[in-house]
């Protein structure tokens, strides 16, 4: 067993004028690939240097397989690191890079061959074994910092924004196979990123971060359809989900919000909140549009069409507030053009607007 257990981790650094991390706890499960994401400054960095051993707490512990290993050096905690500047050594060619961990681990040289075989074929490095880092693109060198990584067969498997270096589509291509391969090979691993979109491709459990503390932790799909708060929501996704203010009324058996001059339905549970405002939120691709007039839609008019392939974005104008809304990929529509909108009451999700928190 691999888990790895941060509990009340707190950091200030001597020049910080606030915690870079505040009290964080957090349970990766043996085997389990957990994402730390949030914007920059967040602290997820300084998280992971701290079960790295790379950098000491002010106060709280880590433990790793159940060992409480706050207070070890980093070469005894039993884990592998990537890191955003990979670091390989340009005077090794790749097959020596690969097999630097099992070097210095002074393991025997037919293990240490087939080993780093082994590494090299599970990253389509097997072609490149005996050039040096200067004759390799990028993502050929991102490819040797992670093989470096897995071959020592760590517990655990710490990364730090290990795709950055990479082009757009390289990025994309590389954490597909990153995914497989991590999942191949069932290591603990703890995954740094500014990225929400890597976050989610790649998490089985994602944490976001905010301000030196987890905002929200739970599988993608959790944190992406019900976000805890506020931040979460317009942190997550592409476009960020839609935020307006509505008044709660009830009437009858039923619940309105009003929302500028347009009524919309809202669910029972929302009744409590009669007589005050809350904070809605709805994703983009929830809303249903139609280039014609249907009746009780709320009506909008477009103000940008982007067309992305899969989809046509629009921003349209409803009231006095400004949506995202996601058209299927035929939909034709201009600036100026009048739309018709429905959220199904189910898409959405509500906050309350004091304290940006998921309404019960
Ligand atoms: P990024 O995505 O930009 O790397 P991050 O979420 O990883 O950001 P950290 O690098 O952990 O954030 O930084 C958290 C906070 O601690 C920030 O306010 C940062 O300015 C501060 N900080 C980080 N390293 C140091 C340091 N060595 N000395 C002083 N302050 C630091």
């Amino acid at each position: 067993m691999a888990g790895v257990v941060v509990s009340n981790l707190v950091k200030t650094y001597p020049s910080g004028n606030r915690r870079a991390t505040d009290d964080v706890t957090l349970e990766v499960a043996d085997g389990e690939f957990l994402v730390l994401v949030g914007p920059s400054g967040c602290g997820k960095t300084t998280l992971l240097r701290m079960v790295a051993g790379l950098e000491t707490p002010d106060s709280g512990t880590v433990t790793i397989g159940g060992r409480d290993v706050t207070g070890l050096p980093a070469r005894e905690r039993g884990l592998s690191m990537v890191f955003q500047s990979y670091a390989i050594f340009p005077h090794l060619k790749v097959r020596q890079n690969i097999g630097f961990g099992l070097t210095m681990r002074k393991v025997g040289s037919q293990e240490w061959e087939s080993r780093v075989q082994k590494a090299a074929e599970l990253l389509d490095l097997t072609d490149y074994l005996d050039r040096y880092p200067a004759q390799l693109s990028g993502g050929q060198r991102q490819r040797v910092a992670v093989a470096r990584a897995i071959v020592v067969d760590a517990d655990v498997l710490l990364m730090d924004e290990p795709l950055s270096n990479l082009d757009a589509l390289l990025r994309m291509q590389f954490r597909a196979e990153l995914k497989k391969i991590v999942a191949r090979l069932g290591t603990t691993t703890l995954y740094v990123t500014h990225d929400q979109a890597e976050a989610m491709s790649l998490g089985d459990r994602v944490a976001v971060m905010r301000d030196g503390r987890i905002a929200q932790l739970g599988t993608p799909m959790d944190v992406y359809d019900r976000p805890g708060e506020k931040f979460v929501g317009s942190f997550l996704g592409a476009p960020p989900m839609n935020f307006f203010t509505a008044a709660v009324r009830q009437e009858g058996s039923g619940v309105r919000l009003r929302v500028g001059d347009e009524e919309l339905a809202g669910p029972d549970r929302l009744a409590r909140w009669s007589g005050r405002d809350v904070l809605v939120g709805l994703r983009a691709e929830n809303i249903e549009v139609s280039a014609t007039a249907e009746e009780g839609w709320q009506s909008a008019e477009v103000e940008v069409a982007e067309p992305t392939g899969a989809a046509v974005l629009l921003t349209v104008r409803w009231g006095p507030h400004e949506l995202k809304v996601q058209a299927g990929p035929g939909f034709a529509a201009k600036p100026g053009d009048r739309v018709w909108l429905r959220g199904p009451v189910t898409a959405l999700r509500f906050y309350d607007p004091e304290t940006s928190l998921a309404l019960p």
